[in-house]
């Protein structure tokens, strides 16, 4: 299973005085049971991206393969496409709205008119996946703290069983144990289903240590793709665009782990 991204174009109010483009020639695989950090200033892309990662955008050129699959073919059916990549945005807990914790996990497979024994295994399956306990079930999810409703709301999108889960910003708002309680748990999720995972974020810090692969975003172009060890040797480039500069303790340790020599007096780093 894979995404294919080919010269995706994208701009908002196109043809119009407002036009913006949004993103260039984009391209990028995605595969199976890759755990990805797309890292990128506010305004880099990111969130245009993603949306076009399960069609609720469509480029202004360039093409999409899904599995091989043309998503802008007019055969194609993009209702599969929407349950297969599941997208929870930011601040998903505002999405909330069912009277108890199951009712609103249930809420996505229901609508896909699945058997209600099939829907509720999914639910439970789902809950059990971000670490929410039965005892949960029947609580109204108002009630909970804001790190157990974003737990509420990934496991809504688990329960559609989809291939890919991107999370936008999943630690925007919540306090530095809420973030690292929900980054554990999406690390967990990972690296007990092999679900392909993409973590969008503009800190590198809070991702950097979770994923293998990172994509950095600027101006609506993709500046770096690599492992993240080599991603994190560029880190010049990166403080030049703006985006190590306050983890740059975090990156010479990380790189110093991997057998790196830093030399931090220069700030110049020599891969080993
Ligand atoms: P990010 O997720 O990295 O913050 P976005 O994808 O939201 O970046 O934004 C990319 C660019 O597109 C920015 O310049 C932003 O101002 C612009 N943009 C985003 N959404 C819209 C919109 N609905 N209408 C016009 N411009 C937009």
């Amino acid at each position: 299973m894979s995404i294919i991204l080919d010269k995706i174009n994208y701009s908002y109010n196109n043809g119009t005085a407002y036009e913006k483009q949004a993103l260039r020639d984009i391209n990028l695989v995605i595969n199976d049971g890759e755990f990805i950090g797309l890292i990128g200033h506010t305004g880099s892309g990111k969130s245009t991206l993603i949306q076009h990662l399960n069609g609720l955008i469509k480029a202004s050129s360039g093409n999409i393969y899904y599995n091989g699959a043309d998503i802008y073919d007019k055969d194609y059916k993009m209702k599969d496409l929407r349950s297969k990549v599941g997208l929870v945005f930011q601040y998903p807990e505002h999405q909330l709205f069912e009277t108890t914790v199951f009712k609103d996990i249930c809420f996505g497979p229901k609508n896909l008119k699945l058997d209600p024994l099939e829907v509720d295994l999914r639910a439970y399956e789902a809950m059990k996946l971000v670490g929410l306990g039965e005892d949960m079930l029947d609580v109204s999810p108002f009630e909970l703290s804001g790190g157990q409703k974003r737990r509420v709301a990934i496991a809504g999108v688990l329960a559609m069983k989809p291939d890919i889960l991107i999370l936008d910003e999943p630690t925007a708002g919540l306090d530095p144990r809420g973030r690292d309680e929900i980054l554990d748990q999406i690390e967990k999720l990972h690296r007990e289903t092999k679900i392909t995972v993409i973590l969008v974020s503009h800190s590198m810090e809070d991702v950097a240590k979770y994923v293998d692969r990172i994509i950095v975003m600027n101006k609506g172009e993709v500046f770096f793709d690599d492992e993240k060890r080599k991603v994190f040797a560029n880190y010049k480039q990166l403080e030049e665009i703006g985006l190590a500069a306050p983890q740059v303790t975090y990156v010479m340790n990380e790189l110093k782990k991997h057998g790196a020599s830093v030399d931090t007096k220069a700030i110049t780093v020599h891969e080993a």
